[in-house]
């Protein structure tokens, strides 16, 4: 029986002749000149022998009880040019935010403390806020500046005053911390000074970079921004 590859071929769909490509190899001499000869003539009508897989996407929103959290596959981020707290076009002032990476969480200070220097010294993001919503980050931030070198100095002074140990030093600073964070909930003034809006996370990952907005407006834009490149390696 003759078999007649070129008409063979000619019948075939797209996606066929695409798998027929990859095995050219095992083919009997006829049949891969018949192959070439088909893909050659589907090639000047735009056949593309080989498809790009589809690149994996560099930004992807995670969905969970407590909101989003916009996952960016890369230490690269681009952020839109308004404010991400009350959303002002102009956002000339820029406020470094760091990323917060791996701590355990108080449970081993001399590490957070590292693992904090290292991202503050080495990851901080310039983020473009309005005027007013920048000098209101920068006062927050000082006031809780000043209130940790308070609690810290008193404390030493107290233990030097009155010959305290390491432990009741401890215990005395916890207990301070303790009351400046009720101080600062009774008095409410994270509405007085509210948070940034943005959460710059690192977790374990190196690469990955986790982000958690407080208006959904900005996340958007966002993410809208930094979808355009494509997955850095
Ligand atoms: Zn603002």
């Amino acid at each position: 029986m003759h078999l007649d590859f070129a008409s063979e071929y000619a019948r075939r769909s797209d996606d066929e002749i695409r798998l027929l490509i990859k095995d050219r190899h095992d083919l009997v001499d006829e049949a891969r000149d018949a192959l070439d000869v088909e893909v050659h003539k589907r090639r000047s009508d735009g056949f593309q022998p080989y498809v790009k897989e589809p690149e994996e996407p560099r930004v992807h929103v995670e969905e969970d009880d407590e909101g989003n959290k916009v996952v960016v596959y890369s230490r690269e981020l681009i952020f839109p040019k308004i404010c991400p707290r009350c959303l002002s076009h102009e956002a000339e002032s820029i406020v470094k935010i760091s990323c917060a990476s791996a701590s355990s969480r108080g449970l081993v200070l001399a590490f957070d403390f590292v693992s904090g220097l290292w991202a503050y010294l080495f990851f901080r993001y310039p983020v473009p806020f309005c005027r007013s919503c920048a000098t209101s980050v920068r006062v927050r931030r000082w006031t809780e500046m000043a209130l940790i070198l308070i609690a810290i100095a008193g404390s030493l002074y107290a233990a030097i005053h009155f010959h305290l140990s390491a432990l009741v030093l401890l215990l005395v600073l916890i207990g301070l911390f303790a009351v400046g964070g009720l101080l600062w909930k009774l008095l409410d003034l994270s509405k007085r000074w509210p948070p940034e809006g943005i959460e710059i996370l690192s977790k374990w990952s190196v690469r990955d970079r986790r982000l958690v907005f407080a208006n959904p407006a900005y996340e958007k834009a966002f993410v809208a921004l930094n979808k355009g490149t494509a997955r850095r390696e």
